[in-house]
């Protein structure tokens, strides 16, 4: 089994089929395939190879506008995501409101593995308390599991793509099982700068989680506990660990790792579930919908070959939807189906966002000095507020990190632009002087807070557009509330401060919530409109993501989320899909799918 065309599909039978080949379908195909599962990936994107098609060691230099990002490549000329963008032509989305606050906007990758290809690989755990937010203030959902539930998979997940980080022991910021993570890499001097400022105002500072190799994959290890008793799969997986390498500081992870180091679903999840001879995939397979059976279940899917046109139907005995949030819940409301609480598309959440950044004299002409790297951040700031917060002291009700960074990073366009500010303008000798003085000597907090769901953040198809294809596509409404307006401009005031006790200087005074925070959808954490509960009336599907009303019908993106912690989500997706794919495997023995 491998990548084969529609034809060939339509002519074979499934166990299941899964929707999109991110880390949602790449850890959902993993497991399943794995043990023993004979799975169908349909992916809308392009066939992709990283071995071959990472632009690894080319400079900015070599690149037309050396480098600089355009409307087809917003993150720059190399970047991995070859078909896709905020922009995806012939396959349009629409917003209910014009007005820039109240609209939301949604990256979309179009290309095996999705956008795991290209993401920032920072990987951290939801603790106890985003379970249960609800039970903390009163606002929100509680999850029908709590972190207990989901612990194993956090383990299972870190070992398989290889995490690294420590474990500080800090509020509501788990550790991991000991053995897990890979060590972390040694802070830069920009990171023990802030490290130290940072303490003094009671503000920690730790190793950051990024699904980066640091060093090789214990193969020998690893396999064995991640596939007790399946010889197979812990062949298979000890093999496929030793053809990955450790990171060797090379280029901007975001134009993908060719070398394996980092975690892309086409370079840790497919690689694998191909070599069991159990998953076939199928690329520029565009699904339109599910297909229901005359017994009210999922038959299986139509979809549209993206280079003919033409429409295919596939059957499998259980259909995953991980196709990402809201293109899951587009399928959902083009189907028609598992929406009798009326929830589908509800409660759609992004993470909040606004950045500020600083200049610290201390940090001008340093020495030359080693400052490799993974591309990515050495140390970050988890939330420390948590009983103020509780005790509404702030303001708002959620908390925030800061991922932060510094140093000579590879130079591109605009490295010694805007330093008026600093020299009020200068050219020849002088500017040449003054790139070098200032080179490494900016500071920068990008805030990522929790988003609490409201009623005024949904999804719905809009009753007159559609896509190329002649599908109807999503239209979105969107209001921020107060509680993310508050927390963006906390995240604003706390990042001066801590560039005021670095004895830094910033060209913009810190901004009031409404003027920093990130337009919705920017920070690209997109979760919900599919959201999980104890309560059929109230949720779209259970803890294991399994639809209440379609029993066969899984979703195992970040739709099912009832909550956007602050910890970028996608750690927890695939910790999800595994026990959601442990789930299906153990129905269909039991012949109950
Ligand atoms: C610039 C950037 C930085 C990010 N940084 C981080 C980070 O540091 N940490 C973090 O946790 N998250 C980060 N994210 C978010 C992260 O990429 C997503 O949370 C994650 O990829 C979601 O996985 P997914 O499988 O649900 O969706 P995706 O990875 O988007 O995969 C979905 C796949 O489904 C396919 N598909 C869509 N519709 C259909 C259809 N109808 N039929 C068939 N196939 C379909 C798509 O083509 C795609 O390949 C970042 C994202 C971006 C873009
Ligand atoms: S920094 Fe390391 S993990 Fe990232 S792309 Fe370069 S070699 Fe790969």
């Amino acid at each position: 089994m491998s990548f084969i065309s529609a034809a060939e599909a339509d002519n074979n039978t499934y166990d299941v089929i899964v929707v999109g080949s991110g880390a949602a379908g790449g850890q959902t195909a993993y497991t399943l395939t794995m043990e023993g599962a004979r799975v169908l990936m349909l992916e809308a994107g392009r066939r992709y190879e990283p071995a071959t098609e990472t632009p690894m060691l080319q400079t900015n230099a070599d690149a037309p506008l050396r480098g600089s990002g355009t409307p087809q490549k917003p993150f720059g000329f190399w970047d991995a995501t070859i078909d896709g963008g905020w922009d995806v032509p012939g396959e349009p989305y629409t917003s209910a409101s014009d007005d820039p606050a109240r609209k939301f906007v949604w990256w979309r990758a179009r290309m095996l593995g999705g956008r795991t290809n290209h993401w920032g690989r920072i990987s951290l755990r939801n603790g106890p308390y985003d379970f249960k937010p609800h039970t903390r203030d009163g606002l929100g959902f509680d999850w029908p599991i709590g972190y207990n539930d989901l612990a194993p998979y956090y383990d299972k997940v870190e070992m398989l793509i290889g995490v690294y980080g420590a474990n500080d022991g800090l509020e509501n910021t788990p550790n991991s099982s000991p053995g897990v993570l890979l060590p972390p890499p040694k802070p830069r001097a920009s990171d023990l700068l802030i490290q130290q400022r940072a303490r003094k105002l009671n503000i920690p500072a730790v190793a950051g989680h990024r699904a980066v190799l640091t060093k090789a994959l214990d193969h020998k290890r690893l396999p064995q506990i991640l596939h007790p008793g399946n010889a197979k799969a812990q062949k298979i997986l000890s093999e496929d660990m030793q053809k990955r390498a450790a990171c060797f500081f090379a280029t901007p992870c975001g134009r993908g790792c060719s070398i394996r180091a980092n975690y892309q679903s086409t370079t840790v999840h497919l690689p694998p579930a191909l070599d069991t001879g159990n998953l076939d995939i199928v690329t520029d397979a565009m699904v339109r919908a599910i297909n229901k059976r005359p017994d009210g279940k999922a038959e299986g899917v139509t979809y549209i070959d993206r280079k003919t046109g033409a429409e295919h139907r596939v059957k499998a005995r259980v259909v995953v939807l991980a196709a990402s949030a809201l293109e899951s819940v587009r399928i959902l409301l083009n189907s028609g189906v598992a929406n009798s609480s009326g929830k589908v598309g509800k409660y759609i959440m992004d993470t909040v966002g606004a950045n500020f950044s600083g200049q610290v004299p201390m940090l001008e002409n340093l020495p030359l000095h080693n400052e490799d790297g993974v591309d990515g951040l050495h140390l970050y700031t988890p939330w420390w507020l948590y009983k103020e917060q509780l005790a509404g002291k702030l303001g708002f009700a959620r908390g925030y990190h800061f991922e932060f960074g510094g140093g000579r990073t590879m130079p591109g366009m605009g490295t010694a632009a805007g330093l008026d500010w600093l020299n009020g303008g200068t050219y020849g000798k002088k500017f040449k002087e003054d790139a070098r003085r200032y080179y490494g000597s900016f500071v920068g907090f990008a805030g990522r807070g929790e988003m609490i769901p409201n009623d005024d953040c949904y999804a719905e198809l809009d009753p007159k557009v559609k896509d190329r294809f002649g599908i109807p596509v999503l239209r979105f409404h969107w209001k921020w509330s107060q509680h993310e307006l508050g927390q963006a401009a906390h995240m604003q005031k706390t990042a001066a401060e801590i560039i005021d006790a670095m004895g830094g200087r910033y060209s913009m005074k810190p901004q009031s919530g409404e003027k920093a925070i990130k337009q919705g959808g920017i920070i690209i954490h997109e979760v919900g409109g599919a959201i999980m509960g104890n309560d059929p009336k109230k949720s779209v599907t259970d803890s294991f993501g399994r639809c209440w009303d379609m029993k066969n019908l899984f979703i195992t993106d970040g739709a099912t989320l009832c909550s956007n912690a602050d910890k970028n989500p996608t750690l927890t997706i695939m910790a999800l899909a595994w026990r959601s794919s442990e789930r299906m495997l153990e129905l269909m023995k039991r012949k109950e799918l």
